[in-house]
């Protein structure tokens, strides 16, 4: 599959412009190694390996990096109703 310019195309217009950047940024960004700033290379899913100096990383399953990334991917597995859906149940059950 040839790589597009813009990662978050996928996501077609279902997402606002800002998450979509946000992806944009997420993806595009090379995943460096911690220690020697080598490149990462994904090994497995969940672990990423240095060219480097040969450190193991556990990580995201798509990127090195986890964190607020990670939590954007979770968001967008999610759909928007979805997430509705379960705030209602939350807010509903007071
Ligand atoms: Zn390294």
């Amino acid at each position: 599959m040839p790589r597009q310019n813009s990662s978050s195309k996928r996501f077609g217009a279902r997402y606002g412009s800002k998450t979509r950047r946000n992806v944009d940024e997420a993806e595009k960004r090379d995943s460096v190694c911690g220690e020697c700033r080598g490149e990462l290379e994904r090994e497995a899913a969940g672990i990423w390996k240095c060219t480097g100096c040969g450190k193991k990383t556990a990580g995201g399953a798509y990127r090195a990096d986890t964190g607020a990334e990670e939590m954007l991917d979770k968001a967008l597995q999610v759909g928007t109703e979805e997430l509705e859906e379960a705030q209602e149940i939350v807010e509903g059950d007071e």
